[in-house]
């Protein structure tokens, strides 16, 4: 199709500002992940368009961010270190990442111990990969996740429940949008992740024709009318019909986890299910381990029963996935009031904080107990000489083009392992070997703004999926009521489609995956994947009269580079009496610096967040 067809050259929320400047050659600032397609790109053209509100200048890992990071794993400071500024400050614990768990563990120490803490996060908001993206779409605002998405209902009294309320969080679920359209009502879910009542499978070129091929209710209809052989029907028929009442886990470290955690889940899923590695391979990678970003060839078995294992008293079936309209980015809007009051105008209320804009200016002031330093990625932490008898840590960090020094008597590295690997300075080789055992796969969500969605609902669907492309599933989800948010929803209503982009590359070593995955990430421009998007939603939704000239409103891209965790087998407890990688760096904090991060669970969860947060704060307790 043409770029005019698609509307490359509408006037959307875009690249209309890109300035062209070219900030470094791609081949030098993304070393190992030089461009696949096309020459450098400048960093507008790589970002793309941030949206509006709080969030507009942070949308996944930016050109800046990803730039800092290689630059630091590639040593690129280590000569300027000398020369960085000592700011003179000193503080009882520093975190180094603002994500839930930086953020959480700030909350623990306040609430346990008090004193002067500082959190310091590499991106323009706090969040992680909890943020928002925000559009305004002919004079109303839609909201969509940038990552971390939904919760479940916490069981009361519980873990969770007891945290949720330490923040503010004033509800247990969520009230939704009713509905507002024609009739007959088409039932929506509340999450990404839900498979909707009325729902399509679409087969593209790959399985034969372009036009491709819709199947709508695919399991009601037994897969009838798919361009598929009939062995690969009846495999998926298999994999769906299996009850989820077979062998499962019933806590953390019980044999049957222990069992699953020494086989591959390509492994599990082809022995429980009977169905052959091609099906796996091709249909289920990006379901099964999916929240793990690589393909089930590589995976732990037990990945897809982590979660569920880690809190099994979380989650009322009845009232289903939980989500703010901008996914668990509320989780951490409630934290930074909870740490600042000022940080947002109101009171400490759900609604307040969902609605009220971050006020940056309260964030990092002098004298208050808890600061938040945006834009600063920290190159080095280290303790002042003999990790035992050391007074304090020494954190190195750049912000803009210059190097700073601080000082702290305690440290949690909430960053991710992908990070705390390269900036530990003093690690000791044991921790150095458990963190070489993490594994991190890239993602990019790419939230699409409609100005309404009546293609799907011609077509008689809210969510499908597809097999070929980027991505691999969408759903139109009505949105938690909260703050200003309107009532009710319809198909004339504007929303965001999300999309969110695998690299699962079975049959590839597990390093490498990842490694091939960010390389195609890193090295594609916006308008690349732009034009990409607006082709296969061109002909995925045409029969519905979608218009990608006119329908689609914005395109953000949110690339993270290093999203998901990604465990092996052996990972989560061990191969060959030797202990779990994730085991060494939860158990035995270095000196003044304790670990933090969901990935230390092996699971990607807000709750490991937290979890891990709290624990690393109570193993500092005495230094
Ligand atoms: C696409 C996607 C969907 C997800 N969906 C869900 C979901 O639905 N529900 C759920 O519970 N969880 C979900 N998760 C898991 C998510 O990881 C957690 O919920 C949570 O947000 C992770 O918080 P964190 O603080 O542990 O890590 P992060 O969010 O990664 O925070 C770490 C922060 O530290 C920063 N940092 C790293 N290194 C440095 C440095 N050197 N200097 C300064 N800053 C640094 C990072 O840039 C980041 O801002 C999802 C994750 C992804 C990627």
């Amino acid at each position: 199709m043409t770029d005019d067809r698609l509307g490359m050259h509408e006037p959307i929320s875009r690249r209309d500002f890109l300035n062209g400047t070219l900030l470094a050659s791609a081949g030098l600032v993304l070393g190992r992940h030089a461009p696949v397609f096309g020459p450098v790109a400048p960093a507008d053209a790589w970002d793309g368009y941030g949206g509006v509100g709080d969030y507009a200048r942070a949308h996944g890992d930016g050109y800046e961010v990803m730039s800092a990071g290689h630059r630091m794993r590639d040593g690129a400071f280590e000569r300027a270190m000398a020369g960085a500024i000592d700011t003179g400050e000193r503080y009882d614990l520093v975190c180094v990442g603002g994500g839930i768990s930086g953020l959480a563990a700030a909350v623990f120490f306040q609430r346990q111990r008090g004193g002067r803490c500082l959190v310091l996060d590499n991106h323009a908001i706090f969040g992680g990969e909890a943020k928002r993206n925000e559009f305004t779409i002919d004079g109303q605002t839609v909201v969509a996740h940038q990552g971390s998405a939904i919760f479940l209902v916490p069981q009361p009294g519980g873990y969770t429940d007891a945290f949720y309320k330490l923040i503010g969080m004033d509800r247990s679920a969520f009230a939704y949008q009713s509905w507002r359209g024609p009739a007959p009502e088409m039932p929506l879910g509340h999450s990404p992740y839900d498979e909707p009542q009325q729902y399509g499978f679409y087969f593209g070129s790959q399985f034969g024709a372009r036009p491709g091929v819709w199947v709508f209710d695919p399991w009601g209809r037994q897969l009838d009318g798919a361009p598929l052989p009939d062995a690969v029907k009846a495999d998926l028929l298999r994999w769906r019909s299996v009850d989820t009442a077979g062998l499962r886990p019933t806590t953390e470290g019980d044999a049957v986890s222990r069992q699953l955690d020494a086989i591959t889940l390509e492994a599990h899923l082809m022995a429980r299910h009977q169905i052959s590695r091609e099906t796996v391979r091709t249909f289920l990678s990006p379901v099964e381990g999916g929240g793990y970003g690589l393909g089930p060839d590589v995976l732990s078995a037990y990945c897809n029963y982590a979660i569920e294992t880690q809190f099994p008293g979380d989650g009322d079936d009845a009232q289903g996935d939980q989500m703010f309209p901008d996914g668990n980015t509320g989780f951490a809007r409630l934290m930074v009031k909870t740490l600042i009051p000022d940080a947002f105008a109101g009171p400490r209320t759900v609604d307040a904080v969902w609605q009220n804009r971050v006020r940056f200016g309260a964030l990092d002031r002098a004298g208050q107990a808890t600061r938040i330093r945006l834009n600063a990625t920290v190159i080095r932490v280290a303790h002042a000489g003999d990790p035992v008898r050391a007074p304090h840590v020494v954190i190195t960090y750049v912000r803009g083009n210059r190097l700073f020094t601080l000082q702290a008597r305690a440290v949690v590295m909430a960053g991710g392992s992908w990070t705390t690997k390269h900036i530990v300075g003093d690690l000791p080789d044991g921790h150095r070997a458990a963190y070489a055992q993490f594994y991190r796969s890239p993602c990019l969500m790419a939230n699409i703004a409609v100005r309404h969605w009546r293609f799907l609902y011609r077509m008689g669907i809210s969510g499908c999926r597809w097999f070929e492309g980027l991505g691999n599933y969408l759903s139109v989800r009505k949105q938690a009521t909260v703050g200003g948010m309107a009532p009710s929803f319809g198909p004339d209503s504007p929303t965001v489609l999300t999309i969110k982009v695998l690299f699962a590359l079975p049959g590839l070593p597990i390093g490498e995956q990842g490694s091939r995955g960010r390389t195609q990430l890193l090295g594609t421009s916006f308008a690349h994947y732009e034009r990409a998007f607006r082709e296969q939603l061109g002909d995925m939704f045409a029969p519905g009269g979608f218009d990608p000239r006119k329908d689609i409103a914005g395109l953000i891209l949110n690339r993270w580079g290093h999203a998901y965790v990604n465990p092996q087998p052996g990972f989560f407890f061990g191969t060959g009496g030797q202990p779990a990688p994730r085991d060494v760096l939860r158990e035995r904090p270095h000196g003044r610096i304790a670990f933090a991060n969901t990935d230390l669970a092996g699971a990607m969860d807000h709750r490991n967040s937290i979890r891990e947060a709290e624990r690393a704060v109570n193993q500092l307790a005495g230094v």
